[in-house]
């Protein structure tokens, strides 16, 4: 029997649709078709989905905003489940560090979950306003802005298990680290994350979005269709700080400057070109593919090697 079938048989009230288009619901604008596509919002729903495919070995892909992946032209195998779980609740409790906690559904925006925060009165997620996508990929990833990471206000994720069972996990066991967590080996699937907030003002949260957001915008190639940085930024080395005694205190040296400087920006392969704007960012100028994208990958990780002696590693994920 089809995964389609199989699905239909014993979800007859959900929408599943097969052979449903990705390209245009990824930010890079790249990608094929989804052998079998669902889009969730009910927390009990999502279980029972993904509960049923784990236990009948239906390979399944989730997708947030799918704005930090690589869609393959050849499409994504099994069901593609997109999370729209988007309810966020003020617990109304406070820990021992005095600190408020927020829970959100992982297929909340980002965006959103910071804006709502801020609204209630709570401070500590201002700088993640413009990172695209929803709070499960941002947790995924633990997405960070310069040196803050989203871990760092964390308090206990919900997940679903291999075997299908809903447990909570505190951040401790999550093994956050930068651009890491648990869920990169797991096979976990994120469902929901509470957040430890101070208590703020709302002048103050809104001065912070400012800066944040001017940053990006005086630093980003926003608007432009891309998946944000392709590259994790490099650990500081001694050879690193030898060559940039400039960044002799930072912990990492950013992607974007290593492809700056080894002259690659504006490089272009097919419809995929390195931003002039920041080095990391790649952009798909209309036409572009995953091919296009992973021969400009391989190259430019090949010149930064030759230069920098660096192995550039990928942020994005690559999905099929
Ligand atoms: C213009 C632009 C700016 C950006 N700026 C930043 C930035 O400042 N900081 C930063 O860290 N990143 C940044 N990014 C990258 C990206 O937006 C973040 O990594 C974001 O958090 C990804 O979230 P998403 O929901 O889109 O994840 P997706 O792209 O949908 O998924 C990414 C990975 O996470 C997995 N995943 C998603 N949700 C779940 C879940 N609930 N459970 C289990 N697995 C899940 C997916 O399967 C996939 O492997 C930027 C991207 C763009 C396009």
């Amino acid at each position: 029997m089809s995964i389609l079938n199989q699905l239909q048989e014993n979800f007859p009230d959900l929408d599943f649709r097969e052979q449903y288009l990705l390209t245009k619901q990824t930010y890079f604008k790249i990608g094929g078709y989804a052998e079998v596509y669902l889009e969730l919002d009910q927390k009990e729903k999502i279980i029972e989905v993904i509960s049923f495919c784990k236990k009948n070995k239906i390979k399944i892909t989730i997708l947030g905003g799918a704005s930090n992946v690589v869609i393959s032209d050849d499409g994504i195998s099994g069901l593609v489940l997109h999370l729209k779980n988007n309810q966020l609740v003020d617990l109304n409790q406070v820990t021992q560090k005095k600190q408020y906690l927020v829970k959100a559904g992982a297929g909340l925006k980002t965006s959103l979950l910071v804006k709502k925060t801020v609204d209630l009165g709570y401070t500590g997620l201002e700088f993640f306003l413009g990172v695209p996508g929803t709070v499960g990929g941002a947790i995924f990833n633990n997405a960070h802005y310069l040196e803050d990471l989203i871990s760092d206000h964390v308090h206990q994720v919900e997940i679903i298990t291999e075997s299908g069972d809903v447990k909570t996990i505190s951040a401790d066991e999550c093994e956050f680290s930068y651009d890491a967590s648990r869920f990169h080996h797991t096979n976990e699937i994120i469902l929901e994350v509470t957040f430890a907030l101070k208590k703020g003002s709302l002048e103050k949260s809104q001065e912070l979005i400012k800066k944040a957001t001017q940053y990006r915008a005086d630093t980003q190639p926003l608007g432009l269709p891309s998946s944000g940085c392709i590259f994790k930024n490099t650990p500081n080395s001694p050879e690193l700080k030898k060559l940039f005694p400039m960044f002799e205190s930072r912990k990492f040296i950013s992607a974007g400057f290593l492809i700056d400087r080894a002259g690659l920006k504006g490089t272009k392969v097919g419809g995929v070109e390195v931003s002039k704007k920041h080095a990391a960012f790649f952009i798909n100028s209309g036409d572009g593919t995953a091919v296009d994208l992973k021969k400009l990958i391989k190259l430019v990780k090949k010149e930064v090697n030759n230069k920098f002696n660096i192995d550039l590693e990928e942020e994005v994920f690559y999905l099929s």
